[in-house]
Protein backbone atom coordinates (compact mmCIF):
# COMPACT_ATOMS: atom_id res chain seq x y z
CA UNK A 1 0.00 0.00 0.00
CA UNK A 2 2.29 2.96 -1.38
CA UNK A 3 0.21 6.59 -0.18
CA UNK A 4 1.67 10.30 -1.12
CA UNK A 5 3.29 10.34 2.74
CA UNK A 6 4.91 6.92 2.96
CA UNK A 7 6.43 7.99 -0.79
CA UNK A 8 8.03 10.72 0.61
CA UNK A 9 9.73 8.79 3.34
CA UNK A 10 10.41 5.42 1.90
CA UNK A 11 11.74 3.99 -1.49
CA UNK A 12 8.72 1.95 -1.39
CA UNK A 13 5.94 -0.34 1.14
CA UNK A 14 8.24 -1.94 4.15
CA UNK A 15 12.01 -0.94 2.38
CA UNK A 16 12.52 0.68 5.90
CA UNK A 17 14.26 4.05 4.17
CA UNK A 18 12.13 5.76 7.02
CA UNK A 19 14.06 7.06 9.74
CA UNK A 20 16.65 4.60 8.68
CA UNK A 21 14.59 2.12 10.91
CA UNK A 22 14.43 -1.24 9.90
CA UNK A 23 11.80 -2.77 8.24
CA UNK A 24 8.51 -2.44 9.59
CA UNK A 25 7.61 -5.61 9.40
CA UNK A 26 10.38 -6.96 11.91
CA UNK A 27 10.27 -7.03 15.81
CA UNK A 28 13.05 -5.40 16.13
CA UNK A 29 11.20 -2.12 14.46
CA UNK A 30 8.13 -3.19 16.74
CA UNK A 31 10.56 -3.15 20.21
CA UNK A 32 12.15 0.53 18.65
CA UNK A 33 8.65 1.86 18.23
CA UNK A 34 7.29 0.87 21.84
CA UNK A 35 10.45 2.61 23.84
CA UNK A 36 9.55 5.30 21.38
CA UNK A 37 5.69 5.42 23.22
CA UNK A 38 7.22 4.57 26.21
CA UNK A 39 9.22 8.55 26.00
CA UNK A 40 6.30 9.88 24.41
CA UNK A 41 4.51 9.10 27.33
CA UNK A 42 6.80 11.31 29.58
CA UNK A 43 5.91 13.93 27.25
CA UNK A 44 2.17 13.00 27.85
CA UNK A 45 2.39 13.38 31.25
CA UNK A 46 3.64 16.84 30.47
CA UNK A 47 1.17 18.32 28.37
CA UNK A 48 -1.60 16.34 31.01
CA UNK A 49 0.03 18.98 33.40
CA UNK A 50 0.33 21.77 31.74
CA UNK A 51 -2.38 22.15 29.22
CA UNK A 52 -5.11 23.29 31.82
CA UNK A 53 -2.56 25.82 33.59
CA UNK A 54 -2.93 28.93 31.46
CA UNK A 55 0.61 29.95 32.03
CA UNK A 56 2.16 26.91 31.56
CA UNK A 57 3.23 25.90 27.91
CA UNK A 58 4.64 22.56 26.84
CA UNK A 59 7.99 24.24 25.88
CA UNK A 60 8.53 26.34 28.39
CA UNK A 61 9.92 25.95 30.42
CA UNK A 62 11.62 22.94 28.83
CA UNK A 63 12.53 20.64 31.73
CA UNK A 64 10.48 19.56 34.19
CA UNK A 65 10.62 20.66 37.50
CA UNK A 66 9.53 18.87 40.96
CA UNK A 67 5.86 20.68 41.34
CA UNK A 68 6.80 20.44 45.78
CA UNK A 69 10.62 21.79 46.03
CA UNK A 70 10.79 23.55 42.21
CA UNK A 71 13.84 21.62 41.82
CA UNK A 72 14.86 21.19 38.08
CA UNK A 73 14.72 17.57 37.37
CA UNK A 74 18.10 16.06 35.83
CA UNK A 75 17.99 13.91 32.95
CA UNK A 76 18.08 10.26 35.01
CA UNK A 77 15.18 11.70 36.95
CA UNK A 78 13.49 11.43 33.29
CA UNK A 79 13.80 8.06 31.96
CA UNK A 80 10.49 6.20 31.46
CA UNK A 81 9.05 3.99 34.25
CA UNK A 82 12.52 3.32 35.45
CA UNK A 83 13.13 6.44 37.12
CA UNK A 84 9.92 5.81 39.22
CA UNK A 85 11.08 2.52 40.15
CA UNK A 86 14.27 3.63 41.29
CA UNK A 87 13.51 6.58 43.07
CA UNK A 88 10.69 4.58 44.90
CA UNK A 89 7.61 6.88 43.69
CA UNK A 90 9.91 9.30 45.08
CA UNK A 91 11.33 13.23 44.36
CA UNK A 92 15.52 13.10 44.85
CA UNK A 93 15.21 16.02 46.65
CA UNK A 94 12.48 16.82 49.09
CA UNK A 95 11.09 13.32 49.20
CA UNK A 96 7.79 14.17 47.96
CA UNK A 97 5.79 11.69 46.95
CA UNK A 98 5.66 10.90 42.82
CA UNK A 99 2.00 9.01 41.78
CA UNK A 100 1.90 5.83 40.19
CA UNK A 101 -0.31 7.85 37.29
CA UNK A 102 3.55 9.40 35.55
CA UNK A 103 4.82 5.87 34.74
CA UNK A 104 1.05 4.61 34.19
CA UNK A 105 0.67 7.55 31.35
CA UNK A 106 4.44 6.11 30.56
CA UNK A 107 3.39 2.25 29.98
CA UNK A 108 0.21 3.29 28.14
CA UNK A 109 1.89 5.61 25.68
CA UNK A 110 4.50 2.45 25.45
CA UNK A 111 1.17 0.70 24.73
CA UNK A 112 -0.62 2.20 22.27
CA UNK A 113 2.43 3.17 20.02
CA UNK A 114 2.86 -1.31 19.94
CA UNK A 115 -1.13 -1.47 19.34
CA UNK A 116 -0.50 0.90 16.54
CA UNK A 117 2.56 -1.02 15.02
CA UNK A 118 0.25 -4.55 15.38
CA UNK A 119 -2.40 -2.78 13.82
CA UNK A 120 -1.15 -1.08 10.86
CA UNK A 121 -0.69 -3.09 7.80
CA UNK A 122 2.74 -3.21 6.39
CA UNK A 123 4.71 -0.54 5.00
CA UNK A 124 1.85 1.53 5.77
CA UNK A 125 4.00 3.99 7.76
CA UNK A 126 1.55 6.69 7.45
CA UNK A 127 -1.70 4.69 9.14
CA UNK A 128 1.47 4.22 12.17
CA UNK A 129 2.40 7.33 12.26
CA UNK A 130 -1.37 8.87 12.45
CA UNK A 131 -2.91 6.09 14.70
CA UNK A 132 -0.16 6.19 17.29
CA UNK A 133 -0.30 9.87 17.88
CA UNK A 134 -3.99 10.12 17.68
CA UNK A 135 -4.12 7.37 20.72
CA UNK A 136 -1.50 9.73 22.44
CA UNK A 137 -3.98 12.58 22.19
CA UNK A 138 -6.45 10.78 23.15
CA UNK A 139 -4.36 9.74 26.56
CA UNK A 140 -4.01 13.28 27.13
CA UNK A 141 -7.53 13.83 26.67
CA UNK A 142 -8.65 11.15 29.23
CA UNK A 143 -6.35 12.52 32.14
CA UNK A 144 -7.31 15.97 31.77
CA UNK A 145 -11.23 15.15 31.88
CA UNK A 146 -10.73 12.63 34.84
CA UNK A 147 -8.86 15.52 36.60
CA UNK A 148 -10.97 18.91 35.74
CA UNK A 149 -14.08 17.85 33.81
CA UNK A 150 -12.64 19.52 30.69
CA UNK A 151 -10.98 18.08 27.30
CA UNK A 152 -7.77 20.43 26.43
CA UNK A 153 -8.58 22.65 23.17
CA UNK A 154 -4.93 21.62 22.29
CA UNK A 155 -6.38 18.18 21.86
CA UNK A 156 -9.65 18.72 20.39
CA UNK A 157 -9.14 21.70 18.28
CA UNK A 158 -6.03 20.61 17.50
CA UNK A 159 -7.26 17.20 16.36
CA UNK A 160 -9.91 19.06 14.10
CA UNK A 161 -7.39 20.46 12.55
CA UNK A 162 -5.41 17.40 11.95
CA UNK A 163 -7.32 15.08 11.08
CA UNK A 164 -8.19 16.44 7.48
CA UNK A 165 -4.32 17.21 6.89
CA UNK A 166 -3.51 13.41 8.07
CA UNK A 167 -6.46 11.98 5.46
CA UNK A 168 -5.36 13.89 2.60
CA UNK A 169 -1.93 12.72 3.26
CA UNK A 170 -2.63 9.09 4.48
CA UNK A 171 -6.05 8.28 2.67
CA UNK A 172 -5.58 4.42 3.90
CA UNK A 173 -7.09 5.85 7.22
CA UNK A 174 -10.37 5.98 5.10
CA UNK A 175 -9.83 2.54 3.01
CA UNK A 176 -13.41 1.36 4.51
CA UNK A 177 -15.30 4.67 4.74
CA UNK A 178 -18.82 4.74 2.85
CA UNK A 179 -18.30 8.00 1.94
CA UNK A 180 -15.17 7.49 0.60
CA UNK A 181 -15.63 4.08 -1.18
CA UNK A 182 -18.58 5.49 -2.89
CA UNK A 183 -16.41 8.58 -4.72
CA UNK A 184 -13.70 6.66 -4.96
CA UNK A 185 -12.67 5.55 -8.63
CA UNK A 186 -12.01 1.97 -9.28
CA UNK A 187 -11.96 1.19 -5.06
CA UNK A 188 -8.93 2.83 -4.09
CA UNK A 189 -9.81 5.52 -1.98
CA UNK A 190 -7.60 8.75 -3.10
CA UNK A 191 -6.96 11.94 -1.18
CA UNK A 192 -9.82 13.68 -2.00
CA UNK A 193 -12.20 10.52 -1.43
CA UNK A 194 -10.35 10.19 2.34
CA UNK A 195 -10.68 13.80 3.18
CA UNK A 196 -14.60 13.63 2.20
CA UNK A 197 -14.86 11.07 4.33
CA UNK A 198 -12.99 12.71 6.94
CA UNK A 199 -15.32 15.56 7.05
CA UNK A 200 -18.53 13.46 7.10
CA UNK A 201 -17.13 11.61 9.99
CA UNK A 202 -16.61 14.99 12.10
CA UNK A 203 -19.72 16.34 11.16
CA UNK A 204 -21.63 13.13 12.42
CA UNK A 205 -19.47 12.32 15.63
CA UNK A 206 -19.56 16.65 16.55
CA UNK A 207 -23.42 16.87 15.31
CA UNK A 208 -24.62 14.03 16.76
CA UNK A 209 -23.49 14.90 20.41
CA UNK A 210 -24.53 18.98 19.65
CA UNK A 211 -28.16 17.37 18.84
CA UNK A 212 -27.73 14.89 22.17
CA UNK A 213 -26.54 18.15 24.08
CA UNK A 214 -29.21 20.58 22.44
CA UNK A 215 -32.14 17.78 23.16
CA UNK A 216 -30.87 17.15 26.68
CA UNK A 217 -30.96 21.32 28.01
CA UNK A 218 -34.35 21.38 26.25
CA UNK A 219 -35.81 18.55 28.25
CA UNK A 220 -33.72 18.89 31.75
CA UNK A 221 -32.81 22.72 31.12
CA UNK A 222 -29.24 21.16 32.12
CA UNK A 223 -25.97 21.08 30.06
CA UNK A 224 -26.11 17.69 29.60
CA UNK A 225 -23.16 17.38 27.13
CA UNK A 226 -20.00 19.20 27.86
CA UNK A 227 -19.00 21.34 24.57
CA UNK A 228 -15.88 20.03 24.81
CA UNK A 229 -16.83 15.85 23.92
CA UNK A 230 -18.53 17.93 20.91
CA UNK A 231 -15.16 18.87 19.60
CA UNK A 232 -13.28 16.07 20.88
CA UNK A 233 -16.16 13.63 18.83
CA UNK A 234 -15.42 15.97 15.81
CA UNK A 235 -12.17 15.21 15.92
CA UNK A 236 -11.90 11.90 16.16
CA UNK A 237 -14.77 11.12 13.42
CA UNK A 238 -12.00 12.68 11.17
CA UNK A 239 -9.86 10.19 12.15
CA UNK A 240 -12.62 7.27 11.87
CA UNK A 241 -15.02 8.35 9.28
CA UNK A 242 -19.03 7.82 9.60
CA UNK A 243 -18.91 4.16 10.43
CA UNK A 244 -16.23 4.48 12.77
CA UNK A 245 -18.29 7.21 14.53
CA UNK A 246 -20.97 5.01 15.04
CA UNK A 247 -18.96 2.03 16.52
CA UNK A 248 -17.11 4.48 18.74
CA UNK A 249 -20.08 6.22 20.31
CA UNK A 250 -21.61 2.73 20.80
CA UNK A 251 -18.73 1.64 22.62
CA UNK A 252 -18.71 5.36 24.69
CA UNK A 253 -22.53 4.72 25.63
CA UNK A 254 -22.39 1.21 27.35
CA UNK A 255 -18.99 1.60 28.63
CA UNK A 256 -20.16 4.90 30.26
CA UNK A 257 -23.43 3.56 31.27
CA UNK A 258 -22.17 0.34 33.34
CA UNK A 259 -19.44 2.79 35.17
CA UNK A 260 -22.00 5.29 35.64
CA UNK A 261 -24.26 2.23 37.36
CA UNK A 262 -21.27 0.86 39.53
CA UNK A 263 -20.30 4.79 40.13
CA UNK A 264 -23.81 4.99 41.81
CA UNK A 265 -23.80 1.32 43.87
CA UNK A 266 -20.24 2.93 45.52
CA UNK A 267 -22.18 6.30 46.53
CA UNK A 268 -25.19 4.21 47.53
CA UNK A 269 -22.66 2.16 49.50
CA UNK A 270 -21.11 5.10 50.87
CA UNK A 271 -24.42 6.29 52.44
CA UNK A 272 -25.81 3.91 53.58
CA UNK A 273 -22.64 2.65 55.53
CA UNK A 274 -22.70 6.32 56.95
CA UNK A 275 -25.64 5.91 58.58
CA UNK A 276 -24.96 2.62 59.51
CA UNK A 277 -22.37 4.43 61.79
CA UNK A 278 -24.55 7.26 62.87
CA UNK A 279 -27.26 4.94 63.65
CA UNK A 280 -30.09 6.57 60.90
CA UNK A 281 -30.56 3.62 59.17
CA UNK A 282 -33.99 4.09 59.45
CA UNK A 283 -33.90 7.27 57.28
CA UNK A 284 -33.65 5.12 54.98
CA UNK A 285 -32.84 3.51 51.32
CA UNK A 286 -34.70 6.23 49.42
CA UNK A 287 -32.30 8.75 50.85
CA UNK A 288 -29.61 6.84 49.98
CA UNK A 289 -30.70 6.54 46.14
CA UNK A 290 -31.70 10.13 46.27
CA UNK A 291 -27.66 10.92 47.00
CA UNK A 292 -26.21 7.91 45.09
CA UNK A 293 -28.02 9.40 41.87
CA UNK A 294 -27.52 13.06 42.91
CA UNK A 295 -23.33 12.14 42.90
CA UNK A 296 -23.19 9.56 41.25
CA UNK A 297 -24.04 11.14 38.04
CA UNK A 298 -20.84 13.70 37.50
CA UNK A 299 -18.81 11.51 35.57
CA UNK A 300 -17.03 12.83 32.64
CA UNK A 301 -17.91 11.73 29.47
CA UNK A 302 -14.45 12.59 27.35
CA UNK A 303 -12.60 9.76 28.44
CA UNK A 304 -15.06 7.07 26.96
CA UNK A 305 -15.52 8.61 23.70
CA UNK A 306 -11.91 8.51 23.81
CA UNK A 307 -12.07 4.77 24.38
CA UNK A 308 -14.48 4.08 21.61
CA UNK A 309 -12.43 5.94 19.07
CA UNK A 310 -9.25 4.58 19.96
CA UNK A 311 -11.15 1.02 19.83
CA UNK A 312 -11.99 1.75 16.05
CA UNK A 313 -9.15 3.60 15.38
CA UNK A 314 -7.27 0.29 16.34
CA UNK A 315 -9.18 -2.26 15.50
CA UNK A 316 -11.97 -1.34 13.17
CA UNK A 317 -12.41 -4.59 10.97
CA UNK A 318 -13.44 -6.27 14.64
CA UNK A 319 -15.77 -3.52 15.90
CA UNK A 320 -17.54 -2.61 13.35
CA UNK A 321 -19.00 -6.38 12.92
CA UNK A 322 -20.85 -5.78 16.28
CA UNK A 323 -22.65 -3.11 14.81
CA UNK A 324 -26.35 -3.78 14.92
CA UNK A 325 -28.15 -3.77 11.17
CA UNK A 326 -25.40 -4.97 9.55
CA UNK A 327 -23.91 -1.30 9.33
ZN1 LIG B 1 10.93 17.69 45.03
Amino acid sequence: MTTPFVALWADGPGSGAFLALPPMDTAFFGVIWSILGLFVGSFLNVCIYRFPEEDLSVFRPARSHCPKCDRQLTWSENIPVLSWLFQRAQCRGCKAPIHWRYPLVELLGCAVFYASWRMAPTGAYGVLIVSSVVLAGLIVATFVDFDRYEIPDQVSIGGMWAAPVASWLVPALHASGPVALSMAAGGQVDSVAALAECFAGMALGGGFLYAVGWIGSKLYGVDAMGFGDVKLMAAGGGFIGVKGVAAALIIAVVVASVFGILNMLRFYHVVRSRQRRRKTVNRGVMDAIRTARIFGRYLPFGPYLALGIGIVLLDWKDVLTLLPFGL
